[in-house]
């Protein structure tokens, strides 16, 4: 029998796991879903039934579309990709012009890195002491954005750049700041409250934000 202290070391050690845990670790070599069960938890297709096919995203070979701040992004986790499925990992390609920006933003349930495949990039993050980590990254580059902060990047070439992110989540998310809160139907008064703005300037930024 275990005594009343080792229960409690246990149940404490069994609960620190939990909450450091991102995804959980894999019970099989893998699980390629089979496509009709899209729930949280899908069912795997036999495994005679998969291919290299399963195993290879082509998606990725050129630049998404691109976004009035000059940006373009094909986020490849789980659900675009089925390979990745239950294997913890996911990633991101995104392409800058001159001058363009991926916005500030954070994944929930991801670490990024960020590897610089061309161009110049002003890369950074922001902590919860609201200190900023940020400098340029050469081609050949990579920096780390801690889960769960606010990061952004800038093209500060002339010409176009490319990074690559990798996830340790299959399914990251992404919280965009501008259009988390200008982009959302929070209350007019809170936002007005909030960043000191008068009615005027909150309907200019949600015209913005708001997805037409
Ligand atoms: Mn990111």
């Amino acid at each position: 029998m275990f005594s009343t202290k080792m229960t409690v070391f246990l149940v404490l050690l069994l609960q620190s796991c939990i909450v450091l845990a991102s995804d959980p670790d894999p019970l099989h070599d893998y699980c390629i879903p089979i496509p009709e069960f899209s729930s949280i938890f899908p069912s795997c297709k036999n495994s005679s039934l998969v291919t290299v096919e399963d195993f290879v995203y082509s998606g990725i070979k050129n630049p998404g579309d691109f976004k009035n701040t000059g940006f373009a992004s094909i986020p490849v986790n789980s659900a675009v990709f089925p390979g990745l499925h239950t294997l913890g990992m996911s990633f991101v390609r995104a392409d800058f012009e001159a001058g363009g920006i991926n916005v500030p933003h954070y994944h929930p349930r991801a670490t990024e890195t960020a590897f610089v495949l061309e161009g110049r990039v002003y890369s950074g993050f922001v902590d919860s002491s609201n200190r900023v980590f940020a400098r340029v990254l050469e081609k050949g580059e990579v920096m780390v954005f801690p889960r769960g902060l606010v990061h952004f990047q800038m093209n500060v070439g002339d010409s176009p750049a490319s990074i690559l992110g990798s996830f340790n989540s299959q399914n990251p998310g992404s919280v965009k700041i501008p259009n988390v809160m200008f982009g959302s139907s929070i209350k007019e008064e809170v936002l007005m409250k909030a960043f000191g703005l008068n009615d005027k300037e909150v309907h200019k930024l949600r015209k913005r934000f708001v997805p037409q």
